[in-house]
C-alpha cells in the first residue's frame, strides 16, 4: 500500500487559505464568490469533525449510501445546519434516498432519472434542487448529458417533467486544458438562463472561478489524501 500523504496544517487553517484564494480569484474577476463545497468522500471521520468545527456548512458526496452513514449517523446531530450536495452518479434504485438525504443533486443526467427523482418526491414530500450534469469532454466513461444533447434533455425536463434545474456541473476530462470546458459549460448555461455552475476541483478551481463558477467542489485540496480502497 502505498503511504497517504496528509496535510500538516490543521483544516481549519488549509480552509481558511482556499476561502482566499477563491475570494481572490474572484474579484480579480470581478464576479461573485463561489460556494465552497467541501468534497468529504473517503475521508475520515476526524477531518470531516476538524472541516465542521472550522465553521464549514457545505458537503458534497459522491456515494448515497457512504453519505448516509456519515450524514445520517456519525454526524447525524450536526445534519441540520448543512447543506448536503450528491456530486456522483445516481441509480434509479438509489433515488428515494438521495432524495431524503440531500439539498442538491448536481448529477441528474438522464430522463429515467427525472422520472426517479419526481416519483421519489412524491413519496419523501419535497424535492431537492437539481442540477444537469454535462459530459463535458464527451467522454466514454463519463456520466452526464452530452453537449449536442442538452437542448433537448431542458427541454423535456421543462415540459414533460416540469423540472425546472438550477444549473449545470461538469468534471472535465483529466489531462488536457480546462478552461475552454469552463467556458463552454458557461456559455452552455447562459443560453439557457441558468443561475448555477458547479465546477472546479482540488487542481483547477481557481480556474473555474473567472468563468463564473458558483460552486467550486473541493475536496484533497482541503481534506488531505482520500482513503483507498
Ligand atoms: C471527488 C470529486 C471531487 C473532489 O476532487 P478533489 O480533486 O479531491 O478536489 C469533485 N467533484 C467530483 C464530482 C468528485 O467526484
Amino acid at each position: 500500500m502505498t503511504p497517504t500523504p496528509s496535510i500538516d496544517e490543521p483544516i481549519d487553517q488549509v480552509r481558511t487559505d482556499i476561502l482566499a484564494r477563491i475570494d481572490r480569484a474572484a474579484t480579480r474577476a470581478g464576479v461573485p464568490t463561489p460556494q465552497l463545497t467541501a468534497v468529504s468522500k473517503m475521508q475520515p471521520d476526524d477531518r470531516v469533525a476538524a472541516a465542521l468545527a472550522a465553521g464549514q456548512t457545505v458537503f458534497g458526496e459522491n456515494r448515497v449510501q457512504e453519505a448516509q452513514t456519515r450524514w445520517g449517523k456519525t454526524f447525524a446531530p450536526a445534519r441540520d445546519g448543512l447543506e448536503l450536495h450528491l456530486i456522483g452518479p445516481l441509480q434509479t434504485n438509489k433515488a428515494k434516498d438521495a432524495v431524503t438525504l440531500f439539498d442538491v443533486i448536481q448529477t441528474l443526467d438522464r430522463e429515467k432519472l427525472a422520472r426517479a427523482l419526481l416519483k421519489a418526491a412524491d413519496t419523501v414530500g419535497h424535492m431537492p434542487r437539481l442540477m444537469v450534469q454535462v459530459n463535458i469532454g464527451e467522454e466514454d466513461q463519463k456520466a452526464g448529458v452530452m453537449p449536442d444533447d442538452l437542448d433537448s434533455f431542458l427541454d423535456r425536463l421543462r415540459s414533460e417533467y416540469g423540472i425546472e434545474p438550477d444549473g449545470l456541473m461538469c468534471i472535465p476530462p483529466l489531462g488536457a486544458p480546462v478552461a475552454p470546458h469552463f467556458w463552454r459549460l458557461e456559455q452552455m448555461a447562459r443560453r439557457h438562463g441558468l443561475a448555477q455552475l458547479s465546477m472546479g476541483m482540488s487542481a483547477d478551481y481557481e480556474t473555474a472561478i473567472p468563468f463564473g463558477a458558483t460552486h467550486v467542489r473541493v475536496g484533497s485540496a482541503l481534506f488531505g489524501a482520500r482513503k483507498t480502497g
